[in-house]
């Protein structure tokens, strides 16, 4: 059973600065490197949003890659991994909102339900509702908070 919920942000940055391939180093708000496509020392990406890396070269070279793609073997499929439960059956939604949103789930208790929606193809797929009244009658999400990887 997993106790500890690492974000999304976390695992990728750590991906970042362990990727040989980029040898990025710290410069202010970015860490910078290699360029996996024209190999010049042109590469950057935020450290506080690794969600993307970027050559500089936009003309020349124009490289981006969206590193949840890159590192995707490392990001976890919170579906399988924190199923529902008859003790906490938002044990999904929490996770996903930690991991993968890097939202302080456990400390939103209240605010959100796990529910499911019924995506084009038919299927039923987990997602997060947010409360926006007292009442519990109205919600933002579902179709916009499907809970994928
Ligand atoms: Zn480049």
């Amino acid at each position: 059973m997993h106790n500890h919920l690492e974000t999304l942000a976390g695992i990728l940055r750590h991906a970042l600065i362990t990727d040989q391939e980029l040898a990025l180093k710290p410069q202010g708000l970015y860490h910078t490197g290699i360029c996996p496509s024209c190999h010049k020392n042109e590469l950057f990406v935020k450290v506080e949003k690794p969600f993307q890396i970027k050559c500089n070269r936009r003309n020349k070279c124009g490289f981006t890659q969206k590193t949840r793609e890159r590192y995707a073997h490392l990001i976890q499929d919170v579906r399988k991994n924190y199923p529902a439960t008859k003790t906490n059956p938002y044990a999904t939604a929490e996770a996903y909102l930690t991991i993968t949103r890097g939202f302080p789930a456990k400390r939103m208790q209240g605010w959100f339900e796990q529910a499911n929606f019924r995506n084009e193809e038919g299927e039923w797929i987990p997602t997060v509702r947010f409360w926006l009244d007292a009442e519990k009658k109205k919600f933002w999400g579902g179709k916009e908070m499907t809970m994928e990887p």
